[in-house]
């Protein structure tokens, strides 16, 4: 295979290499793939999740050799990589659990009509074969495993596309597999570009499941070629945030000054559009403003920096552009939104119009659109004005107001006093609408990789 050098978004230094795979090398890998998940459901349970557990060690144990290769491929803080790594043995320990718990249900099949007790009738789950696994470049470690493992533990076999900026912390998690004992064939990577490898993977019969976590775009694409199999889709958001009129202003404004910025505002979850309560809109702007300005952008490998860059120059003129188009449009400028290369500075952006396609547009960069709404009925109207539904947060100390916002805002997961950027791994998480099909969180990503049979036997009167 033909190697293709990996480089820092920050500074273009090479950070390493990786096989780029051809079609030919799809084909081979599926074919690999349909003997490894054949070998995988049949070894128990207790056994995968033994090579998980040894899996997990060894994360742990690479910890801060995944965290630089991370910072190192994405560009993101040393501080914020070393998070995310910190991370990995403890979903994959989740999944090894969450993969022994297959149990099924008894069917109480004597209560249908005419039935007797001489039959007896189960549920139970099985793994569905061959996954693949496409996976974005913002959580390079985070996305891949929340996908890998629960389907590893369950007895599937993977085949995994990650991003192509993004390849070699794919490779790194990997390795915690094979090295833990994980037979050949079970788990394998492809790096190479999604465009041309993307239709193979995803139109392939032998595939049983395809789990893509990635732009609205790209999964809308893939569910129209995919034909029948299972699909998860964990796509695009532009996650809103209420303040209403009795909210905690400081806490509220530490809350987002983190939300809309982490890695440089790439996660699906950052805080896109923050919907304000006129009457303290400009108490609101005061409280945000310096703690925006105090976040600190630079170099990824630096102690000090926050927020590093933007995945590539191409993306960060993309986000400074959008910017400068919402100010051309009529709103206002706060502060940030100069660029560096791939650095933005962190933007606030007020007076935003709820229609325009600086709040309706996924940014994925590091800045906010503040508008203003009166009361909450026109707050959560415009917090479900767009065609997405991943995230949503509200700030109130009102329990009725709190209660009516879980209830009517339109996000697969709503957070009351904080802002959608907080994730736990065991909770079910996925968007409604234009944000995806399905749901991950790795209980869920249990149930969603394998498949429910219901087994009935047919006893004879006695
Ligand atoms: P993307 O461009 O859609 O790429 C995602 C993955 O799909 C990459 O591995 C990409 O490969 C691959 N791909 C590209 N074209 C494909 C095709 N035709 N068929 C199959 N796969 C293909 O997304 P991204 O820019 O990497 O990530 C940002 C997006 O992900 C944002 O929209 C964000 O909201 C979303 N996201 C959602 C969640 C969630 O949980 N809902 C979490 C994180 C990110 P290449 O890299 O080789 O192009």
């Amino acid at each position: 295979m033909n190697m293709e050098d990996i480089k820092s978004p920050f500074d273009g230094a090479v950070v390493g290499e990786a096989p780029v795979a051809t079609l030919a090398d799809v084909d081979a890998a599926i074919s690999k793939a349909v003997s490894g998940a054949d070998l995988w459901r049949h070894t128990p349970a207790h056994i995968r999740s033994a090579i998980l557990l040894k899996a997990a060690a060894l994360a742990d144990e690479r910890s801060e050799e995944i965290a630089q290769i991370i910072s190192g491929e994405n560009g993101k803080s040393l501080i914020e990589a070393r998070g995310e790594a910190s991370r990995s043995g403890e979903i994959i320990r989740l999944a090894a659990f969450e993969g022994s718990q297959l149990y099924g249900s008894t069917l109480p099949l004597d209560a249908n009509k005419g039935t007797g007790l001489e039959k007896l009738g189960f549920t139970m789950r099985q793994p569905v074969g061959v996954v693949v696994a496409i996976s974005p470049f913002n959580y390079p470690a985070l996305l891949v495993l929340h996908k890998i493992a629960p389907a590893l533990a369950v007895g599937n076999s993977v085949v995994l596309k990650p991003a192509r900026t993004t390849p070699l912390t794919a490779i790194a998690l990997a390795k915690c597999f094979t090295d833990a004992g994980l037979p050949e064939g079970v788990l394998q990577v492809l790096h190479g570009p999604g465009s041309e490898l993307g239709d193979a993977l995803v139109k392939d019969s032998r595939v049983r499941k395809i789990s893509f976590t990635g732009s609205t775009a790209t999964g809308t694409h893939i569910s129209s070629v995919a034909g029948v199999k299972k699909l998860s889709l964990e796509l695009g958001s532009s996650c809103p945030v209420v303040v209403l009129d009795d909210a905690d202003i400081e806490y509220a404004t530490d809350a987002i000054a983190l939300g809309g910025y982490i890695n440089a505002g790439q996660v699906c979850i950052s805080v896109q559009r923050v919907i304000v309560d006129e009457k303290i809109m400009a108490n609101f702007l005061d409280a945000l403003k310096p703690k925006v300005e105090a976040i600190k952008v630079g170099n990824p490998k630096s102690d000090e920096t926050k927020v590093g860059t933007l995945i590539n120059e191409s993306e960060a003129i993309r986000v400074e552009n959008s910017i400068k188009q919402a100010v051309s449009d009529g709103a206002t400028l706060l502060t940030g939104g100069a660029r560096d290369k791939t650095i933005i500075k962190p933007a606030i952006v007020c007076g935003v119009d709820p229609k325009s396609a600086f709040a309706q547009d996924e940014l994925f960069g590091p800045a906010i659109a503040v508008s203003s709404a009166n009361g909450i009925k026109e707050a959560i109207g415009l917090a479900n004005s767009t065609i997405y539904g991943l995230g949503a947060g509200v700030f109130t100390k009102n329990v009725d107001l709190a209660i009516q916002s879980a209830r009517e805002i339109d996000a697969g997961i709503v957070h009351i006093n904080w802002t959608p950027l907080w994730r736990a791994d065991l909770m079910p998480y996925g968007g409604l609408k234009s944000s995806g099909v399905g749901k991950e969180g790795v209980r869920s990503t249990v149930n969603e990789m394998t498949e429910e049979k219901t087994i009935i036997l047919h006893g004879r009167s006695w």
